[in-house]
């Protein structure tokens, strides 16, 4: 796929990429927004996203994100739109502007959305992240250092630092151009990643000290209600991190977190060995994801959720195919 090709007769490209969006799919969007800039400094380039972590506000362009609500933003129909990392109905008030486009691209690493929804599609599930895809597009004179630290810390942020099973070779061969242009990755990592607030730190506590196990300590299970998270003043923007850190215990082949996003709605959130396809689970609900990452939405009480996901991850343990 060329995306110079794809934009050259275009004026207005718009970029969007999935709701709540992680490192990946705020790496991946101002990656590609600033790439589309500097190719075009005179077309008009807009990223919709829902508002993401401040975290990510070293990334240039950051200011530029225009946040979304609930409501499509007034938008005459872009003659392009991305949608990075994300299928068509994961784009939110995105989504809209997405079909009103004159050509669309779809470039994204999830198994969930393997055939992809633009007109063009770069679709590798294979792939680290939809950064190391962008980083893949990116012609090799035009990366910079603002460029890199964009897609540098999107692939950071899916392969957990280089230690998920999803980093390749070609993974770490695109780290090291990265970081080849002079980016104080070190820095970038410790803040991005590491680094926790104090409330991120107390909430991580409870859903630790709060997990329990279950089928014989193969798969880990914790939830945070509304009522707690208002208790610590902490949002979904805060819950992002737990999940892994739950994983870690030793034992299990499967953790599941879920914190509740409305009354009796709850962000399911799977991490799993290669013992359990995540992505198969997630999708039975509506979700989606990777193989050992996934996630979805669900109705009803902690033990309502958690009994109707086990069903699923208990028949993949014994089948002992994943
Ligand atoms: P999370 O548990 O939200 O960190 O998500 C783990 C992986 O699954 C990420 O790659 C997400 O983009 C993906 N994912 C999470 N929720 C969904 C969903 N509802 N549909 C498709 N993919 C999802
Ligand atoms: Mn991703």
């Amino acid at each position: 796929m060329n995306i110079r090709e794809i934009c050259k007769g275009a004026d207005r490209i718009g970029i969007s990429g999935h709701v709540r969006p992680d490192g990946d799919c705020v790496g991946s969007c101002l990656g590609l927004f600033l790439y589309l800039k500097k190719l075009f400094p005179k077309k008009e380039v807009k990223v919709f996203l829902e508002e993401p972590a401040h975290i990510f506000s070293c990334i240039k362009g950051f200011d530029n994100i225009v946040i979304l609500g609930e409501e499509t933003p007034a938008e005459a129909p872009f003659d392009v739109f991305f949608a990075m990392d994300s299928r068509m109905d994961r784009l939110g008030a995105a989504e809209a502007l997405f079909k009103e486009a004159k050509k669309t691209v779809n470039i994204d690493h999830h198994i969930s959305n393997a055939r992809g929804c633009g007109d063009h599609n770069y679709i590798f599930p294979e792939a680290s992240s939809t950064s190391e895809l962008v980083y893949e597009l990116v012609e090799e004179e035009m990366l910079d250092a603002d460029i890199a630290a964009a897609l540098y810390i999107g692939i950071v942020h899916d392969t957990g630092v280089f230690r998920y099973s999803c980093t390749a070779p070609k993974t770490l061969m695109a780290a090291a151009k990265l970081i080849g242009t002079g980016i104080d990755f070190p820095r970038l990592v410790e803040e991005t990643f590491f680094e926790k607030t104090y409330v991120q730190n107390q909430i991580m506590g409870r859903a630790l000290l709060e997990s329990i196990l279950i089928m014989d300590g193969r798969c880990v299970v914790s939830h945070i209600d509304k009522r707690t998270m208002d208790f610590y003043q902490v949002t979904s923007k805060d819950m992002e991190g737990i999940v892994s850190q739950i994983k870690l215990t030793k034992g299990t082949d499967c953790a599941v977190f879920m914190y509740e996003v409305k009354s009796l709605e709850y962000k399911v959130s799977l991490r799993t060995t290669e013992k359990v396809n995540a992505a198969r689970v997630a999708e039975l609900f509506g979700g989606g994801g990777h193989a050992r990452a996934a996630g979805c939405m669900m109705n009803g009480t902690f033990h309502d959720v958690i009994n109707n996901l086990t069903v699923h991850i208990e028949e993949q343990l014994e089948d002992g195919r994943a």
